[in-house]
Order: C-alpha cells, then sequence, then structure tokens
C-alpha cells in the first residue's frame, strides 16, 4: 500500500473534496483522511429530523463546474439534509474522487519532520502516511460539543447528538423527549421532534432569534432563471460581504421612517431566510438601528406564540439579533402552541442532573426516554484541537493556540510549515455562504502549490510579523460590530475553558478575497519561502 504522497488531505466534505480535486489538477498525488464511512461532512453527520441548509440551494453549492452547476437539480429553495447527501456522493462519484479517500481514518496526529520536511499522518488505528504538502479540511462545525450535565452517563434511555446523529432511523414516536440547545439545530429539529413525541421538553437557557425560512419547492422558472446565468450570479454574490446573492439594504435603520422601515421588515418576514438582517447597513453595527430589527421580530414571536408567559422566555432580550448565528426555521415558535410541548426555562430553573430516568431542573423531575443533545460545536478550531498537531521544533498547535488561534489570512500558521487550513480562524469561513469560502480557500492553496512547485519550493510558512499584523486586524474588524456583544460560538464560549477570542474574519468575502489576491500577486507576502534551504528572497529571482 503507498503511504508517501505529494498532499495528504484530512476531512472529505465539501473543503476535502474540493482540494482533492483541485490537488489531481496540479498532477500530485493525493490521499484524504476521513473519520466517517462516506463524504459530505456536515450532512454525513448531521442526519436529525429538519436539518436543512439556511443558504438557498441554488447558492449553497460548488460554483467551480458550470457542467456540474446546471446537471444538478435541487427540490426545494433550501435543500435537506438527504439530498444535500446526496449531492456530495454525486460530487464523489462524478469526479471518482472516492478513490483517493481512505474512509473510517480519523487522523489522529500529524506531525513535521523538519529534517526531512515531511509531513506524517497517524491514524487512529495505527496507519502512518507521509506528505510533503498537508491540508486541514476538518470543518468548522464538526467536532459535535457534549455539554457536561451532571449524571448524563447514568441515563438509562436513548441519547442523541444532532452532530452526531445515527445512519438508522430512530423511533421517535410516542416518546418523551427532552431536547437540550435551542440555536440553529435545535431550532430545526423541535418542530419535527414534537410531530413524533408523546411528549416534547425543550430545555432553554438562552433564546435564539429566528426568521421564517419560508422553505418550498423550486420551481422550474426560477431554477431555469439562475441557470441561464449562474456564473455571472455566482460572480455576483462573490461581490457580497456573506457571499450570497441577496437583497443588501444600503440605507441607516435609523435614516427611513418608523412605518417605511416596519413595511421593509414586514416584507423580509414575508419573503423568509436569514436576509432579514440585511435589511439596512447598520443592523450589525449600530445597537440602536439593531433593536429596530430585534424588536420587530420579538413581536412576531410574541404574535404567533398564544401563552403570552412562552412567548416572553423565546424572545430573546440579551444580545442584538444578527451577533449570534441567525436561524432560519418551519413553524419553531408555533409549535410551543402545541398541548405536546413544554418549554422549561432553565435560567429560572437550573438543570441539576440527569439521573437514570430524566432530568431535574429546578426542583422539578422530567421523565424522559430520549435525550437530544442539540449543543452545537466546538466550533472553527474544535476538530483541529482533536488532532495532535506538532510542527516545527516540537511546537505544537495546543501550545500555539493556547491563548485563542493565531494564522496568518486564516490560511496558515507559522511553526507549522506546508500545513494549510481551508476556512481556518480568521477567514471569513461561518459569516458566509460556507462553500463559497472554501472554494476560494481551496483556489487559493492550489495557486500558491503550483507557485511553490514552478520554483520548486521545500517549504511555506507564514510569517510570525504577518500572523500578528492579520489577527490584530481580524480583532479590530470584529470590534467596530455587533458580534462582539453575544456570548457565541464565534467566541467560543460555548465551550468551557475555550479562550474567548472572535474567530472569523467579519471584513466579509470580497475584502478577504482582495487581501488573499494582493498576497498572491506580491510573491506570496508574509510567508516565508524556502527551497533547499534558501529563503523566499532568493527564490523571486529565480521568477
Ligand atoms: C446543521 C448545519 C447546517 C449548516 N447549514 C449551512 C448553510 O446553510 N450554509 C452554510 O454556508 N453553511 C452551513 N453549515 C456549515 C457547514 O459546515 C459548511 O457549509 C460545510 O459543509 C463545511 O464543509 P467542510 O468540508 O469545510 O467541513 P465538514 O463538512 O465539517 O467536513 C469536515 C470533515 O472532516 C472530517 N474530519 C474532521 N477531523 C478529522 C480527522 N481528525 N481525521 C479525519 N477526518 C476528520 C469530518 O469527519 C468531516 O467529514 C451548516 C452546518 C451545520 C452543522
Amino acid at each position: 500500500m503507498t503511504r508517501k504522497f505529494d498532499i495528504i488531505i484530512v476531512g472529505a466534505g465539501f473543503a476535502g473534496m474540493y482540494m482533492l480535486y483541485k490537488a489531481r489538477e496540479l498532477g500530485l498525488s493525493a490521499l484524504v483522511l476521513e473519520t466517517a464511512g462516506g463524504v459530505g461532512g456536515t450532512w454525513f453527520w448531521n442526519r436529525y429530523p429538519g436539518a436543512r441548509c439556511d443558504v438557498e440551494s441554488m447558492q449553497y453549492s460548488y460554483s467551480f463546474c458550470e457542467e456540474l452547476q446546471q446537471e444538478w437539480q435541487w427540490s426545494e429553495r433550501y435543500a435537506s439534509q438527504p439530498e444535500i447527501l446526496k449531492y456530495a456522493n454525486h460530487v464523489a462519484d462524478k469526479f471518482y474522487l472516492r478513490r483517493d479517500i481512505r474512509f473510517n481514518s480519523r487522523a489522529s496526529s500529524a506531525i513535521f519532520h523538519d529534517g526531512e520536511r515531511v509531513w506524517q499522518l497517524s491514524t487512529d488505528d495505527g496507519e502512518h502516511y507521509y506528505a510533503k504538502w498537508c491540508v486541514m479540511a476538518t470543518g468548522c462545525l464538526s467536532a459535535a460539543q457534549r455539554p457536561n450535565i451532571p449524571g448524563l452517563g447514568t441515563f438509562k434511555g436513548e441519547i442523541y447528538h444532532t452532530g452526531n446523529w445515527p445512519q438508522q432511523p430512530v423511533d421517535l414516536s410516542g416518546r418523551k423527549i427532552g431536547v437540550i440547545g435551542t440555536g440553529s439545530s435545535g431550532i430545526q429539529v423541535v418542530p419535527e421532534l414534537a410531530k413524533l413525541a408523546k411528549h416534547l421538553y425543550v430545555f432553554q437557557r438562552t433564546p435564539n432569534f429566528s426568521i421564517p425560512a419560508r422553505n418550498q419547492p423550486i420551481d422550474s422558472a426560477y431554477e431555469a432563471e439562475w441557470k441561464q446565468s449562474y456564473a455571472e450570479r455566482r460572480t455576483a454574490a462573490r461581490n457580497m460581504p456573506a457571499g450570497i446573492l441577496s437583497d443588501i439594504g444600503t440605507n441607516s435603520a435609523l435614516a427611513v421612517s418608523p412605518e417605511d422601515r416596519l413595511a421593509e421588515y414586514e416584507r423580509r418576514w414575508a419573503a423568509g431566510g436569514t436576509g432579514f438582517t440585511a435589511a439596512y447597513s447598520d443592523l450589525l453595527k449600530n445597537e440602536d438601528a439593531n433593536g429596530t430589527a430585534a424588536e420587530f421580530v420579538r413581536k412576531k414571536i410574541r404574535e404567533v406564540v398564544t401563552d403570552p408567559a412562552v412567548a416572553n422566555l423565546l424572545a430573546p432580550v440579551d444580545h442584538p439579533i444578527g451577533s449570534k448565528r441567525i436561524c432560519a426555521d418551519t413553524d419553531y415558535f408555533a409549535t410551543f402552541n402545541r398541548q405536546n410541548v413544554t418549554l422549561v426555562d432553565l435560567r429560572a430553573n437550573p438543570l441539576q442532573e440527569v439521573s437514570e430516568h430524566g432530568l431535574t431542573a429546578g426542583s422539578q423531575f422530567y421523565e424522559l426516554d430520549i435525550f437530544v443533545l442539540a449543543t452545537g460545536f466546538d466550533a472553527i478550531t474544535g476538530a483541529l484541537s482533536k488532532i495532535d498537531i506538532v510542527g516545527r521544533q516540537a511546537l505544537t498547535l495546543k501550545e500555539k493556540w493556547q491563548d485563542g488561534p493565531n494564522t496568518y489570512l486564516g490560511l496558515m500558521t507559522s511553526g507549522f510549515p506546508n500545513l494549510f487550513i481551508v476556512t481556518g480562524p480568521g477567514s471569513p469561513s461561518v459569516l458566509t455562504n460556507v462553500i463559497v469560502a472554501i472554494e476560494d480557500n481551496v483556489n487559493w492553496i492550489a495557486g500558491c502549490l503550483a507557485y511553490l512547485m514552478t520554483r520548486d519550493a521545500q517549504t511555506i510558512e507564514a510569517m510570525a510579523s504577518a500572523e500578528q499584523g492579520w489577527i490584530e486586524h481580524v480583532g479590530q474588524a470584529a470590534e467596530g460590530t455587533l458580534y462582539t456583544k453575544a456570548k457565541s460560538w464565534y467566541l467560543g464560549v460555548n465551550v468551557l475553558g475555550k479562550p474567548a477570542v472572535f474567530m472569523p474574519y467579519v471584513g466579509g468575502v470580497p475584502a478577504y478575497q482582495k487581501i488573499c489576491e494582493e498576497v498572491e500577486a506580491d510573491s506570496y507576502r508574509g510567508f516565508d519561502i524556502h527551497a533547499n534551504r534558501d529563503s523566499v528572497h532568493s527564490l523571486q529571482v529565480v521568477a
């Protein structure tokens, strides 16, 4: 069995699959290591009822191949998990990707051997593989976060995490189900569980804003319109901050009359989807402007939910709308009008413990057959921190990032030569249509590898000074927004002991992409490139 490759890619979600495609285009021998038994990443693991994308399907797909985007047909405005997984499998078949992917192979360590300038990747089952280049395509939302609830291990019923849902059907009907977590996954799963459960208890600590998705079948005229000008639309989307073609308001919310503002919010509420927060230019910058949108949504919640006390609990007041990932739902709030659904406020009734047959919150015991943990992810850095990554001079990534992740452009981190990250911390990643972010990062990495190969370069590494400058820029960009006003997973505060650092780059896709292109055009400014132990600046003479 071959164990030496030009490049090893970790992860076979949309990032790893596209990286493999590009590596082959460059003529590199490539291996992909993937924990799961199939491709698709997020869409392989998140099989919970109600899982679907909240970026429209026509956009939440690869753009790199015109034939692919023309031939694939989405059935709904927001595709469901099974359909997205089918799409990922279609891509894998179309480009014969599977032959270079080793499934059921979790990379447990990645060690850089300084002398040989080689990465050694080892898997849980004791295999070792070697490559000059290594790409971490491990995903921003792939390390499921289990809550630290006293007694959880003693529960005699079934426990499922939404981010690691079984591949076999789960029998939910007629059962007493408890859900913990009311973020995006909780908001998607709750209405579906309520339809099946004998009784559903939703244990809520923090309510979240959600906008009706208004999901519907895609009509053929809409699809045809998109497909007639797909390439132009993709380009236009890349010029939008989130990489999503959308209707972005240019006015301040405070510069229009209350009547006009209300009409605009009503229009967007009726249209549905997360584009709601794009109504005005300052909704994520100015608290007063934000307050107008937040209050509109709170009022809607009070209109939908018949019990005023429950409505109050569901209406978020502790963070600006959009400062946490905004959700798109199908009947989430209306679900609380059902007789078989109870909202339990964990703020007023703190979670005491889980025991064999249920959960105690406050002084009340709730008998349960099934626990659904919709408790999200150790986001952005979680999957990387689960791999023992060791760079030059035995520096570990865990040590290096103990006070928060440092990268240059989110793509590389100093001390770890030839190790690239797709949608890493410090890149726009989760604030965008992530497939756009993935394609842009992978294209940049592929361009960089081509550059290095033509110059016979042995290593590339982010310079510490460039990294420092980038991290400061990422921090400053976030400071100018309301994103830092919420205790969100963008900051890592959902994970005990994780340093609270705002991880994604809020500057938007076009600004980020421009910087990446400038760095490339400037012979990879801020990166140290070595050939046969010479530094980059001698390499430029070769060019
Ligand atoms: C429920 C849900 C809904 C989402 N909806 C949207 C949406 O509407 N729009 C949007 O833009 N984004 C959405 N996202 C974000 C989504 O994660 C990205 O859009 C995209 O799928 C990420 O692709 P990826 O390849 O980067 O990562 P992933 O899809 O997470 O794939 C990473 C892969 O790496 C593997 N892996 C990790 N560590 C190792 C290891 N040590 N060894 C081997 N393999 C490893 C994992 O098993 C996984 O298969 C959603 C995420 C979730 C969880």
